[in-house]
């Protein structure tokens, strides 16, 4: 069964919103196994809509469309559904009754234009949002399915999930079984990755590479007669993977690095502080996107200033003076300072320069050091030199940090 996706929208069209819907929805479709052949967008016009529908109609055999469902004049689907299909709109009493609830939990009025979202072409199946007000609505034609889903990205996703994934399952009967897994990588460039996985693919195994800076990401994607075979398919290819790539492989299960560090930790029963500079806390911000970090993250202190470096961290004012606040031994008094001022196992530093400016030859932008402290394993620190505009500095430099963090646990604990 071919599966189009119709994504609607001026912001879509125009390039200021991403649009996020296609991407989540093909990654899920397609990691089920579903056919997914084809994509369309168009802005709120009726006739490009009408054109997509047309389009869709005659090369597929379901039909996602997200967007437009809403109150205001640019919301057009229904109309625009209603006469493509030829079916007058007919008021959905269960719609009705489903915004009125949805406005009366908000506390919030229902105004005249609202009911205009409970109108659906005659005959259609409501899906009811129950994480917004635009209700969605099912439709057949010419035995091709359509999914009416609203645009905005919480709602069409669970709705997608909800309604139209078991609605596909149940129409299409003997799929290929399909397994997927996600393994990732921090430390590789992804032309590394691919040099080491040479020769890696293999009959009903698909090997995917997404960049996702500054990580790389590979999805293991095996197809066969049944489950327990695609299965085994993926597990020995991630077999193969984890030996080719040794410790730059994080997580074999789609984990981000900061809940690998944040299991590794608890684990351990290790706590952890943080003393960063030239990150400005977006270490410590990946740190408590976790939930329970509060069981391994003890504090996180942005130290950014000489004196902050000095008075907080008791970082002695001559190594500054001597070495200058990015150097190896002031960074390594950093992680020692806050490990004993938190009690905690664990300290970690990072001081850098992000650039564009600040930069000196021997320190030129990019230059970041990495201190660790431990009361038994003592201190120790790291130089590097990064590539890139500030963001990126900062971002490679949180994710060098928590990778620090991980190979520290699994070797010396
Ligand atoms: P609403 O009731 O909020 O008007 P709707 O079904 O009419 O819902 P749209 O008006 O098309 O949906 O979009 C609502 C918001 O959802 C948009 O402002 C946009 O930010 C977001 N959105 C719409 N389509 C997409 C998409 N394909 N990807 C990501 N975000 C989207
Ligand atoms: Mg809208």
């Amino acid at each position: 069964m071919k599966i189009e996706i119709i994504t609607t929208g001026d912001e879509i069209m125009s390039g200021v919103t991403l649009d996020t819907n296609f991407h989540w929805a093909a990654e899920k479709l397609m990691s089920l196994g579903f056919d997914l052949r084809f994509h369309t967008s168009v802005g709120d016009d009726e006739e490009a809509i009408i054109e997509a529908l047309r389009t869709a109609k005659r090369r597929s055999q379901a039909v996602i469309v997200s967007g437009g469902l809403g109150p205001t004049p640019d919301d057009l689907t229904a109309e625009v559904a209603s006469r493509f299909f030829g079916i007058p709109l007919e008021l959905n009493d269960d719609a009705l009754q489903m915004i009125e609830e949805r406005f009366k939990e908000q506390g919030r009025k229902l105004l005249e234009i609202n009911k205009k979202q409970a109108y659906m072409p005659k005959g259609s199946q409501i899906l009811k949002n129950f994480w917004g007000t635009a209700p969605g609505f099912q439709c057949e034609k010419d035995s091709v399915v359509f999914f009416f889903l609203p645009g905005v990205p919480k709602e069409f996703k669970a709705m997608l999930e909800e309604y139209v994934i078991p609605e596909l399952d149940k129409r299409t009967l003997g799929r290929n079984k399909f397994k997927s897994r996600m393994v990732k990588t921090s430390g590789l460039r992804e032309s590394e990755v691919a040099e080491r996985l040479k020769g890696i693919e293999r009959e009903g195994v698909k090997i995917g590479y997404r960049p996702n800076f500054p990580e790389i990401h590979i999805r293991v994607s095996g197809y066969g007669d049944t489950e327990e075979k695609a299965e085994k398919m993926v597990s020995e290819v991630i077999e193969d993977i984890v030996f080719r790539l040794g410790e730059y492989v994080f997580s074999t299960e789609g984990e981000t690095l900061e809940e690998v560090v944040g299991k590794l930790l608890s684990r351990n029963r290790l706590t952890l502080a943080l003393a960063e500079s030239c990150t400005g806390g977006l270490v410590a911000h990946r740190v408590t996107n976790v939930s329970g970090s509060s069981n391994y993250f003890e504090r996180g202190i942005v130290s950014y200033s000489n004196e902050s470096k000095v008075e907080v961290l008791g970082v002695p004012k001559e190594l500054i003076e001597s070495f200058g606040a990015v150097s190896k031994e002031v960074v390594e008094a950093m992680a020692e300072g806050v490990r004993k001022l938190a009690k905690a196992d664990i300290g970690v530093s990072i001081s850098g320069i992000a650039g564009p400016t600040g930069g000196t030859p021997t320190k030129p932008v990019g230059t970041v050091f990495i201190g660790i402290s431990h009361e038994k394993k003592g201190t120790s620190s790291q130089r590097f030199q990064f590539k890139g505009t500030r963001e990126e500095i900062k971002l490679i430099a949180s994710e060098v940090v928590l990778d620090r963090i991980r190979k520290f646990v699994l070797n010396n604990v």
